[in-house]
């Protein structure tokens, strides 16, 4: 198994020179098994890894954890998409279809691009897959494409996302991009305009359905060789900006931790987080981790990691 990271950076692309170290296109993961690829989330890491796979006849599977922008900015240029020839499968959660349709059919106008493609040539198909709260105690949604068997759980994000887990031949990787700690706040479909009062008390059946979520998360992503985890916010960050719906390093390593990974993967880096102050994060967390016996890193644009 392959994975490549094309785009690891969060909220909005930031090319430039305080982030070519690590990268400044949104989420883009491609996981290759075999003859299969599998590609997760469409950030505009998809635009370099599209022009590397046009005009090739082929069929591709993309799998999309939410509709938040900066996990779909780029689909509209992947670059297979102009050809005929080429099918994609697009699977998404079930409540996100239509407003996905909208995007890859009907905001694809002059109105919002200066080329557009009008209906794409290449095939596109979409694949639904449920994802019942955890609370509900049904497991969320797996099937396989190719080679490669996909599992999910749902996260704790505004608006919702997914998280996934990917496995081959005793190898897997686990990809949780957008997601709050499941311990001060759950959330719904709104997002939250600013932080509960510092005295806000959760009910007891929102801390259990937190407490279930985040039981769901450990399971799916247990003895993973590797688990990519949202650390949009530093532990300085994040006491002013929990209802952003991001972690920090700290809840990916405790998460890393318990559900007992091999290695660990910050990713979904804060737009205005620097090389330097990612590589220092990334020292500092190593060590942590190390102590723990979990390998980690900080995720890098265009890196290839071999499992
Ligand atoms: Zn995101
Ligand atoms: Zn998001």
């Amino acid at each position: 198994m392959q994975i490549i990271c094309w785009g690891v950076r969060g909220s909005v692309p930031v090319p430039g020179p305080a982030t070519c170290r690590y990268g400044g296109n949104t989420p883009c993961v491609e996981v290759c098994a075999g003859d299969t690829r599998v590609i997760v989330d469409a950030g505009t890491g998809i635009f370099p890894l599209g022009r590397r796979l046009a005009p090739n006849p082929a069929h591709y599977d993309l799998l999309l954890s939410h509709l938040h922008w900066d996990h779909i900015q780029g689909l509209p240029f992947f670059a297979p998409l102009r050809h005929a020839g080429v099918s994609l499968t697009i699977h998404v959660p079930v409540g996100c279809l239509s407003l996905l349709r909208e995007l890859v059919f009907n905001a694809n106008c002059h109105r919002y691009l200066a080329a557009p493609f009008g209906r794409p040539a290449a095939d596109i198909q979409f694949e639904t897959f449920a994802c019942p709260a955890p609370e509900n105690r049904v497991p969320g949604a797996r099937w396989s494409i190719g080679e490669i068997e996909i599992g999910t759980v749902n996260l704790n994000h505004p608006g919702h996302s997914v998280g996934f887990r990917l496995s081959t031949a005793g190898r897997s990787v686990v990809y949780y991009s957008d997601t709050a700690p499941f311990d001060e706040i759950l959330f719904g479909s709104e997002y939250l305009g600013q932080a509960p009062h510092k005295d806000t008390k959760l009910a007891g059946a929102e801390r259990e359905r937190l407490a279930a979520m985040r039981q769901a998360a450990i399971d799916l992503a247990a003895g993973a060789d590797l688990l990519i985890f949202d650390s949009h916010l530093t532990r300085q960050e994040y006491p002013q900006f929990p209802h952003y719906g991001h972690s920090t390093p700290d809840h990916a390593l405790e998460m890393a931790i318990a559900a007992q990974v091999r290695e660990l993967v910050l990713f979904h880096h804060a737009p205005a987080r620097s090389d330097t102050e990612l590589a220092k994060l990334e020292e500092q967390y190593r060590s942590m981790a190390g102590a723990h016996g979990v390998a980690l890193r900080a995720a890098r644009e265009g890196e290839r990691i071999n499992l």
